[in-house]
């Protein structure tokens, strides 16, 4: 008998009954097995109702590597695959698990860019309570987040850089699969996350990736044990397919910079760049950069970090997204004069009424507030309010006195304010005591070397 006939007679025997039973005694989907269910389930002959018993079965058992790289392939090959080697040099990508107040594309892009080093990306939208790129990016009048994949090419071959959305047919296992973990309670399941990631990842096409892992409560892994569990997997399934691959595993207890919302963001972003962004952000983008840098084999650390700082003190990198949001329809006199940006006409003031230390941050609670405000959707059909938004004063680690302002509220719709700083304040603890610095960086995943610090 032929291969092909086993192959077809196998495939015919094939029932998703039993994938999903099989699973569900912790055993090993086979290669065929899963390349049946991601096929099946795209075509729709694999209903929503069977495929939720298999992914709740996978949240409870795992999956082994062998599975998830699987997994992980069959999704990245489910749909268009971007071949960027007509762009001669490297090209990397950067991929953040989702925070609260993470603009870092918007700024390190730039700086990698500056550095001579392709940043060919595409970009997600806020997703629960996090934000995204592409929603940012929108906040710049005219900017087009949706060019053409012939105009993409042009681009970085002009200017070093594009920051895109997904294509529609970017892996579209992922997309149809994700909608259902969403409302399924399956989001938060490593092999998962790591083949949903990675398959977005492998079909756009860049040489070297860097991923930005976050943990902490405003991120999907909650543990630095699991942020780093998922940082392994990925780049093991990265390197497996053939791409340089690291993990950043940085801390999502506390937002980043002090700006969460998407006008808001885009101008920290290049506050930032103009050398006047907040401590933290300004820390965290130079080192996701110079990791950029030293994938794309520019140097060792050191130096790929004075090389990355140096784009912001020389203007280079704010120069270079001036460049990028010109090249992509945004109108730069936004960029060039940051006050030109519209404010939301409702502005609200959190006054503490405690006096001490903020000891922690529910950074969750505090997407929510932003999203219930209007910077985030409530439902996949809302609108984002661009203009809506936190700028966060106080942070974890700050004195305060009764009477002092925490946070200001930013948005369009006075009957929003209310419950937003409700759940902005549920998000606050206080103590007496003045607690530990604040740690930006866990660890670093690369192949076969775990750094811890
Ligand atoms: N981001 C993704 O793209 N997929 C996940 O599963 C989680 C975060």
């Amino acid at each position: 008998m032929s291969i092909l006939v086993a192959s077809i007679q196998m495939e015919l025997a094939m029932r998703m009954y039993d994938i999903i039973s099989k699973k569900k005694y912790g055993q090993e989907l086979s290669a065929s097995e899963i390349e049946f269910v991601i096929e099946g389930f795209i075509k729709g002959e694999i209903p929503d109702y069977q495929m939720s018993s298999l992914l709740m079965a996978i949240y409870f058992r795992g999956m082994t590597t062998a599975e998830t790289v699987t997994l992980t392939m069959c999704m990245a090959n489910s749909g268009d695959t971007i071949d960027l080697s007509s762009i001669v040099g490297i090209k990397v990508d950067k991929h953040s698990t989702g925070g609260v107040g993470d603009k870092t594309t918007l700024a390190i892009a730039p700086m990698v860019a500056a550095c001579g080093v392709y940043v060919a990306k595409m970009s997600g939208r806020g997703l629960g309570h996090t934000g995204g790129t592409i929603d940012k990016l929108e906040a710049i009048p005219g900017f087009n987040t949706s060019i053409s994949t012939d105009n993409f090419f042009k681009i970085i071959k002009k200017i070093g850089l594009c920051v895109v959305g997904q294509t529609g047919n970017l892996a579209p296992a992922d997309k149809k699969l994700y909608a259902l973990r969403d409302v399924t309670a399956t989001v938060d399941c490593i092999p998962l996350i790591a083949s949903s990631i990675m398959s977005k990842k492998l079909a756009a096409g860049a040489d070297c990736i860097l991923l930005d892992v976050k943990t902490g409560t405003g991120a999907f892994m909650k543990s630095v044990d699991e942020a780093i569990e998922l940082a392994k997997i990925m780049v093991d399934i990265g390197y497996g397919a053939g791409k340089k691959v690291a993990a950043l595993v940085t801390n999502m207890d506390i937002p980043l910079g002090n700006a969460i919302g998407n006008s808001l963001e885009v101008i920290e972003a290049i506050d930032t760049l103009g050398g006047n962004g907040p401590r933290d952000f300004t820390k965290e983008c130079v080192n996701l950069a110079a990791n950029m840098l030293v994938l794309a084999g520019k140097g060792d650390l050191d130096y790929c970090t004075s090389l990355a700082e140096s784009t912001i003190s020389n203007g280079t990198a704010l120069n270079k997204l001036c460049e990028m949001v010109n090249a992509q329809g945004g109108d730069l006199s936004f960029i060039k004069d940051t006050s030109k940006f519209a404010v939301a006409p409702i502005k609200h003031e959190i006054v503490s009424t405690k006096s001490g230390y903020i000891s922690a941050m529910d950074t969750e609670a505090i997407g929510i507030s932003s999203v219930m405000l209007g910077a985030g959707r409530a439902t996949k059909e809302s609108k984002i309010d661009y203009q809506a938004g936190i700028m966060v004063l106080k942070k974890t680690g700050a004195y305060v006195k009764a009477g002092d302002t925490l946070a200001v509220m930013y948005s369009s719709d006075a009957k929003l304010i209310n419950g937003a700083t409700f759940k902005y304040l549920s998000a606050l603890s206080f103590t007496d005591k003045e607690p530990l610095p604040i740690q930006l960086l866990y660890a670093k995943v690369e192949k076969n070397n775990i750094i811890i610090y």
